[in-house]
């Protein structure tokens, strides 16, 4: 870890000791994927709202695969797109049920091979589940990470790359969780509290030109 990597992990976590995932899944991996893919284009809130109902009706992957067309869309229409969402669940779980005794798999290639599924939500299960690190390249990861000059492109491949050496693999998951309450916070995409952000000294834009 290079040291400015060093001292921005350490006064995130300095400012957010108990951050964790929006996505409140208790831990749960098939909860937590299914929430990810629900979160595309939509808000923690919306997904939270709509899941307690959902995992009533579809408790495992199982349930979810044998589900017929309608029946996952009537429960999760308010997150937006719903018909696509709700038929990238239904592939999903047949493949987990089929190929992967009902289990999350946890192997990148693995989750990639799971309709719904790209690099940010298949690194928000293998640090939050599975304990493997994974860097979370969301919009705030990648503005904030570019601002500070911890990355050189606004783009989620380059930040997952770039970011990956810089913090170690146990520190990701949090690092990734509490970048995203400091960009809602301090360094909002339109007006970010330059004057009064606890990251300035780490700043390369802190006249926030960018
Ligand atoms: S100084 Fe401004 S641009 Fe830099 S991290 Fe803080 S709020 Fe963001």
């Amino acid at each position: 870890m290079n040291n400015k990597a060093l001292k921005i992990t350490e006064a995130l976590y300095a400012l957010y000791p108990d951050a964790v995932c929006g996505l409140h899944a208790g831990g749960d991996p098939y909860k937590l994927f299914v929430m990810a893919v629900l979160s595309a284009q939509c808000t923690d809130e919306r997904v939270n709202a709509v899941s307690a109902e959902l995992f009533k009706r579809f408790p495992t992957p199982l349930s979810m695969a044998e589900s017929k067309e309608g029946e996952i869309e009537k429960y999760i229409y308010t997150v937006g797109l719903y018909n696509s969402k709700a038929k990238a669940l239904r592939e999903a779980c047949k493949r987990i049920t089929e190929v992967y005794g009902g289990e999350i798999p946890s192997e990148m290639e693995d989750l990639l091979s799971l309709r719904g599924v790209g690099r940010k939500v298949a690194n928000l299960l293998r640090g939050d589940i599975f304990g493997l690190g994974g860097i979370v390249a969301d919009t705030h990861c990648i503005r904030i990470s570019v601002r500070l000059g911890l990355c050189t492109k606004k783009d989620p491949v380059t930040v997952e790359r770039e970011l990956t050496p810089l913090i170690p693999a146990e520190k990701q998951s949090g690092f990734c969780h509490r970048i995203v309450m400091f960009g809602r916070e301090y360094c909002t995409a339109r007006n970010p509290s330059c004057h009064i952000c606890p990251l300035a000294e780490y700043c390369d834009s802190h006249s926030c030109n960018n």
